[in-house]
């Protein structure tokens, strides 16, 4: 088991302050914890190197941004004062840059923060960041304010980041849970995401584009920005003809006119069959997909 490759010290915490080994248990997450301090990485690594103090973390965070190494990967650090948890973790301590109140940390300390974590996960074969499963903070173990309010507003925030550096095939293991939250803008253009959003609700193929739409109507509906137009379709779109079956219109594929008005009085805006960038109606249609 190897040790991150971002530190520039190490400080060796007491032996009395971490169990050699983890128990059994392999690496599954990381624990956030705070100083409750503005500290170098070597001031937090001395507190460990006092045998009294029976507590410990793998790493620390300075104020600077600078990563020490307190307690090798390999062993169980003494932080979230959770047996199980302290097997199961790499444990990483982060300097404040102000002491009380939400307890701040800079953007140094929470990018070196992200970098580390993400360098952790790739070596021990954690492939996604998850709030509250691979990325678990101290207060979910123990009854503390460890690690303050602002890095636990960050936690979506590094979760975020963290699989960003991982890059994108971490990403496809979430990708079935964002698309139950999958929100699009309701900027009153309908571009591409309005139409996979409206594939999904619609329950159509889902591939963000409406195909084979009457190019007459083209230049009078400026806001239908994915649609794809020929001058003689032979063919419709599946999702056109979905909302036309919802808001009443006659089903035949093609948007037009009458689909257009028989939307916006169904979705209760100004009927006059045209959708203007940016148009009223399809804001209302973007405003009823996102509550579905
Ligand atoms: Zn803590």
């Amino acid at each position: 088991m190897s040790n991150s490759s971002l530190i520039t010290a190490t400080y060796k915490a007491h032996s009395n302050n971490y169990s050699t080994g983890r128990s059994g248990r392999k690496i599954e997450k990381v624990t956030i914890h705070h100083m409750a301090g503005v500290l170098t990485a070597k001031q937090c690594g001395s507190i460990f190197q006092d045998g009294n103090r029976q507590a410990s973390s793998n790493y620390g965070i300075g104020r600077d941004g600078e990563i020490a190494l307190f307690v090798d990967e390999a062993n169980t650090s003494y932080a979230d004062a959770n047996w199980d948890s302290n097997c199961k973790s790499v444990t990483i301590e982060c300097s404040n840059n102000k002491t009380g109140g939400d307890w701040t940390v800079s953007d140094k300390v929470l990018n070196s923060l992200i970098k580390l974590i993400a360098d952790i996960f790739k070596r021990n074969g954690i492939k996604t960041a998850i709030k509250g499963e691979t990325i678990t903070w101290h207060s979910m173990y123990s009854a503390t304010a460890c690690p303050g309010n602002y890095l636990r507003s960050k936690i979506d925030y590094i979760v975020q980041e963290v699989n960003k550096k991982l890059g994108s095939t971490s990403n496809t293991e979430n990708k079935n849970e964002t698309e139950k939250e999958h929100k699009i803008d309701e900027d009153g253009l309908w571009g591409e995401d309005t139409t996979i959003k409206a594939q999904e609700v619609f329950k159509t193929t889902v591939d963000g584009m409406v195909t084979d739409q009457r190019k007459e109507y083209k230049a009078k509906n400026p806001g239908l920005v994915s649609f794809e137009w020929k001058s003689n379709p032979t063919g419709y779109s599946e999702l056109i003809k979905a909302i036309q079956k919802k808001v009443g219109a006659n089903v035949d594929g093609w948007i037009g006119t009458e689909t257009i008005k028989k939307m916006q009085k169904y979705f209760g805006t100004v009927q006059d069959g045209c959708i203007s960038n940016p148009s009223d109606v399809v804001r209302a249609f973007q405003k009823w997909l996102n509550k579905q």
